[in-house]
């Protein structure tokens, strides 16, 4: 392991434009549950899964009953305000204030990257911190009471300031579309790094999971894996190797050999 770590501290401190794709796995540390992973939500429960599907088009047939619902329903994931960044986060926003990152893609809809101070972050999946409009794209705060006051009222749906149509939580559901912007800025990253730093995704989730495919398509463009179990970029040989283990042990000890390599250049 410890050459691993050498090894793509090394390529990270050599690649021009570097860039992280990170899923649900980077917060297990900060306590909350991936879906996929051994002790994940539909590992457990795939019922839970099922439901999961149907979530968009319940919202699109019907966005007052889809919000009712919703408020009267704790979240899968569990209270993601009380979750904090752990060591993960922290080293990927440190990467990006020693300018070594240039950007961090995540399917993590848990705030937590920007918490830890990430700063270049594309949401893919959303951020349950935040409500969009499905019509024109405007994003607002999330501010639950001014939900509750709408549900007494019976106003739910929350409407969109700029075009009055119904409000959806920014987090993207199955089956609905990404966000135009987001995919789009996703995918030009994605074609524009030299090395891609994949961090806790089993990347089963499309179109998320075509971003390395996309970068793998020049050759010379470095993958490199850190999750707990081989994942079907390992097995199909998208990635260049895996650091097989835990983001938040794994990703501190690159960013103190990456720290190391820039004290013996100058
Ligand atoms: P996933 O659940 O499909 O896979 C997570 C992967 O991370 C698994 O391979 C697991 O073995 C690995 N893993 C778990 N803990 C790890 C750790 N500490 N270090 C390294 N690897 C670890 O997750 P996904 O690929 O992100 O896809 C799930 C989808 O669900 C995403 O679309 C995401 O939007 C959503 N989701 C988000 C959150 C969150 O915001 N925190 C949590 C669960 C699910």
């Amino acid at each position: 392991m410890e050459n691993l770590i050498r090894q793509a501290a090394a390529d990270l401190a050599a690649a021009k434009y570097p860039i992280a794709l990170t899923g649900a796995g980077i917060s297990t540390e900060s306590g909350i549950p991936d879906f996929r992973g051994p002790s994940g939500v539909w590992t457990k429960d795939p019922a839970a899964e099922r439901r999961a599907y149907q979530s968009y088009h319940r919202f699109i047939a019907n966005p007052r009953r889809f919000w009712e619902e919703a408020l009267d329903r704790p979240g899968s994931l569990g209270d993601l305000s009380k979750a904090e960044p752990n060591a993960g986060h922290r080293a990927l926003a440190a990467l990006e204030n020693m300018d070594v990152l240039k950007c961090v893609i995540t399917q993590n809809i848990d705030n937590l990257h920007r918490r830890a101070g990430s700063r270049h972050l594309l949401e893919y999946h959303g951020n349950f911190t935040l409500l969009r409009c499905l019509a024109c794209g405007a994003r607002y705060e999330r501010d639950e009471a001014v939900l509750r006051q709408l549900q007494a009222a019976g106003k739910l749906p929350p409407t969109c300031r700029e075009c009055g149509e119904a409000l959806k939580s920014d987090v993207v559901s199955f089956n609905e579309p990404i966000p135009a912007d987001v995919a789009a800025r996703s995918e030009a990253e994605a074609n524009r790094c030299d090395l891609m730093l994949i961090c806790g995704t089993s990347a089963a989730v499309y179109p998320f999971a075509s971003l390395p495919h996309s970068a793998r398509r020049r050759p010379d463009v470095k993958i490199i894996e850190i999750n707990a179990e081989p994942t079907p970029l390992t097995r199909g040989h998208i990635s260049d190797f895996l650091l097989q283990g835990k983001t938040g042990e794994i990703l501190p000890r690159i960013v103190a050999v990456v720290n190391e390599l820039r004290g013996q250049r100058r």
